[in-house]
């Protein structure tokens, strides 16, 4: 028997149950609804998970109508924007804006509305009920309404020599963390969406010749990306190009990367410091797994009408751990508005 199911329920005695649960000496000179307001202090109107785009407007939004949210973050504060270089897309900065200072004005402007921050990385959820549970390692969290805004990671190729050399030999997944590391040496980027296309324009900066590796003849960029890509002096082409195999140095730095002709099958090195791996993301959504529908690649399905609500009740997602189609930072944060508007309907009618 918990606190709360005694409190909630006419069963128990009251005194009785804190007996068990504090051993009854202390607490039982509070009242009955002394111990409820206490406990309802601890139950959070509003926890968002994640501090991307989408976490950040929802934490704005709930902030601004005094929910008070507590926002979660998890092991990438600000989410992949704080890895962009420029955004230039993101309206009212007709001079562009680093990813980086983006976020971080975000998350001031939450702050200023009473958003509150806590490490936490959320492994399981409970949302059945009219009370959400949120399991991170050993602290559960509770709350009326949860927003899920957990974002996406980097996909890898999973070739031989990926994973070895990952993280500080030579493959990575963000150009503006590590691209200063190879001034005036040679890099490859893998993919061919607007991802590459930016990774490789920012690489120029710093190296002596991008390659950009593609698997087909034409680039999935949007046009002004891939015109750029496409023409820059800097940037060779490698059409048609499996990567096959990371190629290791004498000491397990990277020296190059090997490559299959999709059309002939005939196979390549192409020689370079750097592997970036830029081939899209994977949502961050295992923690919902059995609880949410995911659709194959694992984006959390919203109800039928609905861009941000779930099945449950009182329990949004939003953001790049929903959205497979337009995942821009504005179409994020388009969502968590809509989840924090939507979070604040639900609650003024509880
Ligand atoms: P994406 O558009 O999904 O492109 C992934 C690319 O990687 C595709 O070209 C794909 O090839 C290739 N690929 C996937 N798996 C591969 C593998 N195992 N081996 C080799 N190549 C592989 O991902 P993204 O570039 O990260 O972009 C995601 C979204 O963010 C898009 O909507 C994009 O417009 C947006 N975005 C916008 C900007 C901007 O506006 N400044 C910047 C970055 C991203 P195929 O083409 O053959 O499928």
């Amino acid at each position: 028997m918990t606190l709360r199911s005694a409190l909630e329920g006419n069963h128990v005695s009251f005194p009785k149950v804190l007996e068990n649960k504090t051993g009854g000496t202390i607490v039982t000179r509070f009242s009955k609804q002394q111990i409820i307001t206490l406990y309802q202090i601890t139950m959070e109107d509003v926890i968002i998970l994640g501090t991307g785009c989408a976490g950040l407007t929802a934490a704005i939004y709930t902030g601004r109508a005094q929910l008070n949210p507590l926002v979660l973050e998890g092991t990438q504060p600000g989410g992949q924007l704080t890895t962009t270089s420029e955004v230039e897309n993101f309206p009212g900065f007709p001079e562009g804006i680093d990813g980086y200072t983006m976020m971080d004005n975000l998350r001031k402007q939450a702050a200023k509305f009473g958003a509150r921050y806590e490490h936490a990385k959320v492994d399981k959820i409970e949302v059945d009920g009219a009370v959400k549970k949120l399991y991170a390692g050993e602290k559960v969290y509770e709350a009326k309404t949860v927003i899920v805004a957990t974002g996406a990671r980097p996909r890898l190729t999973g070739v031989p020599g990926e994973q070895e050399m990952f993280g500080g030999k030579g493959v990575t997944t963000c150009a503006t963390c590590d691209g200063a590391f190879y001034r005036d040496m040679e890099v490859v980027v893998v993919g061919g969406g607007d991802s590459a296309a930016e990774e490789a324009l920012f690489l120029t900066r710093f190296a002596s010749k991008v390659t950009l590796i593609h698997r087909r003849d034409s680039l999935r960029a949007s046009q002004i990306m891939a015109d750029r890509a496409t023409s820059h002096p800097k940037i060779e082409m490698a059409w048609n190009s499996l990567p096959q195999e990371i190629l290791a140095d004498e000491k397990g730095f990277t020296r190059g990367i090997r490559v299959k002709d999709a059309n002939t099958g005939e196979e390549r090195e192409i020689p370079c410091k750097g592997a970036f791996i830029a081939i899209g993301h994977i949502p961050n959504t295992d923690f919902v797994e059995g609880v949410l529908e995911r659709d194959g690649d694992g984006y959390i399905v919203p109800s039928a009408g609905s861009q941000v609500k779930t099945k449950y009740e009182g329990f949004f997602a939003a953001g790049d751990c929903v959205d497979h189609v337009y995942r821009q930072a504005i179409t994020a944060a388009g969502m968590g508005c809509q989840a924090a508007i939507e979070a604040e309907r639900y609650l003024a009618e509880l």
